[in-house]
């Protein structure tokens, strides 16, 4: 049996797997995401809790939001309860087995590659997360990608296409990462609410964005060409990086009424004649996808290693 474990700033879940990817139990708990002690303990009796129900020991993989700095600190504003701790040392000392431990947007793609997933099978593809953030991950050759400091798939922190930027006058925002103009302030869901101040010079939430989209408003209308001008260019650079077969959309966003559909297009329009585009879908395991990936990167390994 597999264990996967998706944690998140407000609730942490945990799923059971059987060989065949069938997932045979999961529950929720809120995270602790202010007290790194009482969340790794929380940690630990999730998984005995899943040893309990299961009658036996399953192989663990976990997800995280942020990436790991040098010191193998996790960096995200989501628990800050966990910054003063080594996040591999402190997990090793609560959880009685081999682990691994990955960025949840790079277990999206890896469960997306999967059995069951939207690219099933596909040894190069990129998964791309919309939502609140931006995040992504890639599998190369069948393998998911790490690279040298972890962090490779990260394309919400590349920079705002110049081209989109000056046709569109667009401000050059700063990003929560400390640097400046990162598409994922424009592209994720809280960037849609800034392009639409921009263009229409009004505060609006997304859903009184979409609604004005819907009925045809012209700044909302801007604000969609714009967005989906950003997108194309955003995955047009993973193209031109990775060369992927199948890109898989997930996150709120991606259910978005046509947003998938027209990605090919947009992104043709940054590619140069010659560079075939990848087939674009949408994620196929949805919200589950996090904890199943960090599951399959588990059942990969028997001994304690790093990812
Ligand atoms: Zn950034």
């Amino acid at each position: 049996m597999h264990y996967g474990i998706d944690v998140g700033g407000t609730k942490t879940e945990i799923a059971i797997y059987d060989r065949d990817w069938l997932c045979l139990d999961r529950w929720r708990a809120p995270t602790p995401a202010n007290d790194g002690e009482a969340f790794l303990t929380m940690l630990a009796d999730m998984v005995q809790e899943a040893d309990r129900r299961l009658g036996s020991r399953g192989t663990l993989g976990l997800g995280f939001p942020g990436v790991l700095d040098d010191q193998g600190h996790l960096v995200t504003a989501n628990l800050p309860g966990l910054r003063p701790f080594v996040l591999e040392t402190a997990l090793t000392a609560h959880l009685d087995r081999a682990f691994v431990i990955e960025n949840d947007s790079r277990c999206f793609v890896v469960s997306e590659t999967g059995p069951g997933g939207a690219a099933e099978g596909v040894t190069e593809a990129f998964g791309a997360i919309l939502g609140t953030g931006a995040g992504g991950g890639a599998i190369v050759a069948g393998r998911l990608l790490k690279g040298a400091g972890r962090f490779a798939g990260e394309w919400g922190h590349l920079p705002l296409p110049a081209t989109v930027a000056k046709r569109h006058d667009l401000p050059l925002l700063p990003c929560g990462c400390g640097l400046e103009a990162c598409l994922e302030t424009y592209i994720a869901g809280p960037g849609l609410v800034k392009l639409h101040r921009h263009f229409g010079g009004v505060s609006a939430s997304a859903e009184q964005w979409h609604q004005a989209w819907l009925a045809g408003e012209n700044a909302a209308q801007q604000t969609h060409a714009c967005h989906l001008e950003l997108l194309g260019g955003a995955l047009a650079n993973v193209v031109k990086l990775l060369s992927p077969q199948v890109i898989v959309v997930g996150g709120g966003l991606s259910t978005m009424e046509g947003l998938v559909a027209a990605l090919p297009t947009a992104i043709a329009g940054h590619l140069f004649p010659g560079v075939e585009v990848p087939d674009v879908v949408r994620s196929r395991l949805g919200d589950a996808s996090g904890v199943r990936g960090a599951a399959m990167l588990g059942a990969e390994v028997s001994t304690n290693v790093r990812v």
